[in-house]
C-alpha cells in the first residue's frame, strides 16, 4: 500500500484529508507538529511527503531541507495565499511541487498520483527508457523527439530542456533549478537564456506557441510540463 505522511497542524484540514486520501487507497500517518516530521519519515517511510509551510515546533521549509538532505522521498507542500516566497523557498529547497490553500482534495490526489507515476522512472540512474507524456515522445538514447507521432529535431540544449521538463512532468521546476541542469550549476549568463529556450521549445511543441498547453509558465517561480 502507498503510504503518505501528512504534516498539517490544522486539525479540520488534516482529518479532512486522511479521510479521502484513505479512501483513495493510501495509508496516511498524520503529524501536527513539525518537530514530529523528520522521526515519523524515519519511522514510517513513506513514499510521499504532504507538508504544510506553517507549523508548530519546526516549520515545512526546515523539515523540506532536513528530508532532502537525506532522502529523494517527493514533497507536495502547502502554502497559504500569497506566500509566494515561501513557495519559491520551498521549491528551491527541492520540494517537488505545492498547492495553495484553500485547494480541492482532488487536485491534492491528482497531484499525488502524478508524483508517484513519475518517481520510479527517475530512480533508475543511468535509464534511458523513452518517456512520453501528452505526445510529446523523448528518447534520450537515441536522441530523438516526437509530438503527435512527427519526429522533430532540435539543437543540444532545447533537447535537454524538453528531456527534463517531460521527465519531471507535473512537477513544478524553478528556473534556478532548470538553468542548473540543462546549463550547469556555474552558469553566469543570462536568466533571458531560459526563456529565449522555452519560446523556441513552444514553437516546436505547442499548437498554438502563443497559449501554451503543454510547456506552462508558472508565474513567479518557474515552468510545469502538462502531464495530461
Ligand atoms: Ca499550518
Amino acid at each position: 500500500m502507498t503510504k503518505l505522511l501528512l504534516v498539517e497542524d490544522e486539525a479540520s484540514i488534516a482529518e479532512g484529508l486522511t479521510i479521502t486520501l484513505e479512501a483513495e487507497g493510501f495509508e496516511v500517518a498524520w503529524v501536527k507538529d513539525g518537530l514530529e516530521a523528520v522521526p515519523t519519515w524515519e519511522r514510517v517511510r513513506p513514499d510521499l511527503v504532504v507538508l504544510d509551510l506553517m507549523l508548530p515546533g519546526m516549520s515545512g521549509t526546515e523539515i523540506c531541507r532536513t528530508l532532502r538532505a537525506r532522502s529523494d522521498v517527493p514533497i507536495i507542500m502547502l502554502t497559504a495565499r500569497d506566500a509566494e516566497v515561501d513557495r519559491v523557498v520551498g521549491l528551491e529547497l527541492g520540494a517537488d511541487d505545492y498547492l495553495t490553500k484553500p485547494f480541492s482534495t482532488r487536485e491534492l490526489v491528482a497531484r499525488i498520483r502524478a508524483i508517484l507515476r513519475r518517481a520510479p522512472i527517475q530512480e533508475i540512474a543511468g535509464e534511458e527508457a523513452p518517456v512520453e507524456v501528452g505526445g510529446v515522445r523523448v528518447d534520450r538514447a537515441r536522441h530523438e523527439v516526437q509530438v503527435d507521432g512527427a519526429a522533430v529535431d532540435l539543437p543540444p540544449k532545447e533537447f535537454e530542456l524538453l528531456a527534463y521538463l517531460v521527465e519531471h512532468a507535473g512537477r513544478v521546476l524553478t528556473r534556478d533549478r532548470l538553468i542548473d541542469e540543462i546549463w550547469g550549476s556555474d552558469y553566469v549568463g543570462d536568466t533571458k537564456t531560459l526563456d529565449v529556450h522555452v519560446r523556441r521549445l513552444r514553437t516546436r511543441v505547442e499548437a498554438d506557441p502563443h497559449e501554451p498547453r503543454r510547456i506552462q509558465t508558472v508565474r513567479g517561480v518557474g515552468y510545469r510540463f502538462a502531464d495530461a
